[in-house]
């Protein structure tokens, strides 16, 4: 076992992938300090700039002094609080679906709920991006997997089209792809399941709160009711500022999750002040919705100035703006330059996206300032090497 993975490590070296943490010495936000330095940072998912919001730090504090720290047990057993049983409602309600689960994180919602639906002779069609979890998922279902092209409705209703009579389908989406910052068309989508009586899901982690009129995601986005997108999944530890996740729909599917969801039944609760955090959160969504508008004005500031620069951005309108750079020794060295000129932004390499599209994934937030945006733009012109630029112009 040592040499083995003394060797898987070596080669993780070599190719460039070798994965490092940083240690933050002060909360995420726009500024961070790592090893006694100042920087600022473009790498959050905290798109509505809501973590380190008084309210929600208050509403945690309260809720700890009432609550006490630990869930205690699984939902099944005793973990599941009033405050677990207040945000579901909230969850549900903002969505617009009949009632929402909650789950200790994202990737424990995607396995729990495809796990739990679909099974030996079903059938599931992912799209070829999704996150890892989805991936992870489908696999682990012990359903006929299938992944077809990144956003290619043709593709998959080919797919859809030769899929036996028998076994359920399920169609499973990011609604905003978390690598590459686009989203999927998801009335086409619903369209098509409904035409090839599938089911579909959409993994909305950067879409909830972000999107929407009232910030409900991308279902709002799109105008999806819960009959077109049966399954929406949404997480709370991105643009709600907090940790979570959660599965809305019908009654039927959120009794059955509670019944056949393992990640769901065997882990513990979620310490019930974080619940409370989300709460505070939820309604910051509707008397703060200047976020959401601040967040939109800089993504439209960042992607013209970029593109004055002829900066190689992937097609993207979301706080995810990917840059997209090919080689991983470039990508790494790239940041690293940033890095020097007090900006921090991750590269994002092979296995996470394909070979040769290594990529820096710039994340901007509503707790950025123009000033930010403008000195990510200056350091960007500064970095990224002249043979890069497309010629966007
Ligand atoms: N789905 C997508 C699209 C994601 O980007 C992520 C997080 N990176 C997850 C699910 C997992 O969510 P969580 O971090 O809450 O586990």
């Amino acid at each position: 076992m040592t040499e083995a993975l003394q060797r898987r490590l070596a080669e993780r070296h070599q190719q460039s992938r070798y994965r490092k943490r940083r240690v933050l010495e002060t909360a995420q936000g726009p500024r961070v300090r790592v090893d006694g330095r100042d920087f600022l940072l473009f790498c959050s998912n905290d798109y509505l700039g809501l973590a380190n919001h008084p309210q929600l730090i208050a509403a945690m504090q309260l809720a700890c002094s009432e609550y006490g720290v630990g869930g205690g047990a699984s939902h099944l057993v005793c973990g599941h609080s009033a405050l677990h049983h207040r945000l579901e409602e909230r969850l549900a309600e903002i969505a617009g679906r009949d009632r929402a689960l909650l789950f200790s994180t994202g990737y424990m919602a995607n396995l729990g709920v495809v796990t739990a639906l679909v099974g030996k002779g079903d059938h599931i069609l992912e799209d070829r991006l999704n996150h890892a979890s989805l991936l992870d998922a489908g696999l682990l279902s012990g359903a006929k997997f299938q992944r077809f092209r990144h956003n290619d409705l043709a593709d998959l209703e080919r797919r859809l089209q030769k899929l036996p009579a028998e076994g359920l389908r399920l169609i499973v989406v990011d609604a905003v792809f978390s690598m590459d910052g686009d989203m999927a068309p998801l009335s086409d989508l619903a369209a098509l399941a409904q035409k090839y009586n599938a089911c579909l899901m959409a993994d909305d982690a950067h879409g909830f709160g972000v999107f929407g009129k009232t910030g409900a995601g991308s279902s709002e986005l799109f105008g999806l009711n819960q009959e077109q997108l049966p399954i929406l999944m949404g997480t709370l530890g991105k643009g709600i500022g907090s940790y979570g996740a959660f599965i809305a729909g019908s009654e039927l599917l959120i009794e059955s999750l509670i019944q056949f969801a393992r990640p769901y039944i065997y882990t513990t609760a979620m310490p019930p002040a974080v619940a409370a955090a989300s709460l505070a959160s939820l309604e910051l969504l509707a008397t703060e919705s200047w976020r959401r508008d601040h967040l939109q004005h800089l993504i439209t500031r960042f992607k013209s100035g970029a593109a004055k620069m002829a900066l190689p951005l992937m097609a993207s309108d979301t706080a995810i703006q990917p840059l997209l750079v090919g080689e991983e020794s470039l990508a790494m060295a790239i940041s690293a330059n940033l890095e020097a000129e007090g900006i921090l932004v991750s590269a994002i390499r092979p296995p996470t996206v394909a070979v040769g599209q290594s990529r820096l994934r710039i994340t901007i937030t509503a707790a950025h300032t123009d000033a930010d945006v403008d000195a990510l733009l200056g350091a960007l012109h500064r970095v990224v090497p002249a043979g890069l630029r497309v010629a966007t112009l």
